[in-house]
């Protein structure tokens, strides 16, 4: 079974979000650039996130919240909370990453305009 759901895009144009059961297994694409690269996008997020005001036709609520219910299951759930777990973590990182980085300007700036020894 096949859904089809339109989600926004930047343009005025829409993408299309496949929700394609079969096999005992949900593949979810998207034809978005980075859906073509087999990457992460906004548009399946934003509907995985059950945020209807990404849909292109508002219509299409009722399909989402359908889909988001059979989704509702620990295999699936597991892999989403995992991913923005994983997601946090980095953030998390990159944020103390961004303190160190500032930590170190500021020090060698201190010592720049203070002075640093030299052999005259
Ligand atoms: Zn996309």
């Amino acid at each position: 079974m096949k859904i089809i759901l339109k989600s926004k895009s930047s343009h005025s144009h829409y993408y299309n979000v496949t929700f394609d059961f079969s096999d005992g297994k949900v593949r979810i694409l998207c034809d978005c650039p980075h859906g073509d690269w087999k990457r992460v996008c906004r548009h399946r997020l934003a509907m995985l996130n059950g945020d209807k005001s990404i849909l292109f036709e508002k219509n299409q609520a009722a399909q989402l919240e359908a889909v988001l219910k059979v989704l509702r299951q620990p295999g699936f759930d597991d892999e989403l909370v995992s991913y923005y777990k994983k997601l946090q973590l980095i953030e998390k990182q990159k944020s103390q990453q961004d303190d160190l980085v500032r930590q170190l300007n500021y020090d060698f700036g201190l010592k720049l305009a203070e002075g640093i020894a030299v052999i005259n």
